[in-house]
């Protein structure tokens, strides 16, 4: 099967990551896009991150009624933080059947060269590209294994929906349903 990858820290996971997902989906031979939570991302330091069960867990229930999508524990049990071509490398191991590509925008793609082994990932797996805001132009954008796709960019990140939750607003719309419920629940973000 042919499966799209996207990485995050998913702190909260919000409408934001679903419209992109599913517009990788749409516009690209995938069969499902798996979203990877990151335990810790190598590049954030981030004081408000759930722990990464109850991230998992709002992923899973804002995903469940969709068939294309799976959540991803595969960081979990790795070095942290983890690097991108570790994940990818330990995928390819434990699913040799599937083929993977990287769903990023358009932001991080111009970033690619600073990961760890950023050369090996471009040159060896698919990169299905989105717009994002102040993406500086990249020549790699030419590069073979890029595929860009479209999408709206919208303005909504998981610091906005903590921000809102603190201050007692809904997020409503923002944030599926049933991981509106799960945050609730818990007690989450407060
Ligand atoms: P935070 O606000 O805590 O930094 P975030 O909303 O950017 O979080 P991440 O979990 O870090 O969420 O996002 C996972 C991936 O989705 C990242 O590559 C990020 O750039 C991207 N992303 C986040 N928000 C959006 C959005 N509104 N549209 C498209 N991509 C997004």
């Amino acid at each position: 099967m042919k499966i799209g990858l996207f990485p995050g820290s998913f702190n909260p996971i919000h409408i934001g990551h679903l419209i992109i997902a599913n517009l990788a989906y749409e516009s690209t031979d995938l069969d499902e896009v798996w979203f990877i939570v990151s335990p810790q991302n190598p590049f954030k330091k981030n004081k408000n991150l759930l722990h990464e069960f109850d991230r998992l867990d709002m992923v899973q229930a804002a995903i469940h009624e969709d068939f294309h999508f799976k959540v991803s524990d595969i960081e979990f049990g790795m070095p942290k933080p983890s690097y991108t071509i570790d994940t990818l490398i330990r995928l390819v191991d434990k699913h040799p059947e599937n083929e993977f590509s990287l769903i990023i925008g358009g932001d991080n793609l111009s970033s690619l060269p600073k990961w760890k082994n950023g050369e090996t990932i471009i040159n060896d797996f698919r990169l299905i590209v989105y717009p994002r805001p102040n993406s500086k132009a990249t020549e790699l954008t030419l590069h073979p294994n890029i595929t860009l796709i479209d999408a709206p960019q919208l303005d909504v990140s998981a610091t906005l929906i903590r921000k809102l939750i603190r201050s007692g607003k809904s997020i409503k719309y923002l944030v599926p349903q049933p991981a509106i419920d799960l945050i609730d629940a818990r007690k989450l973000f407060v």
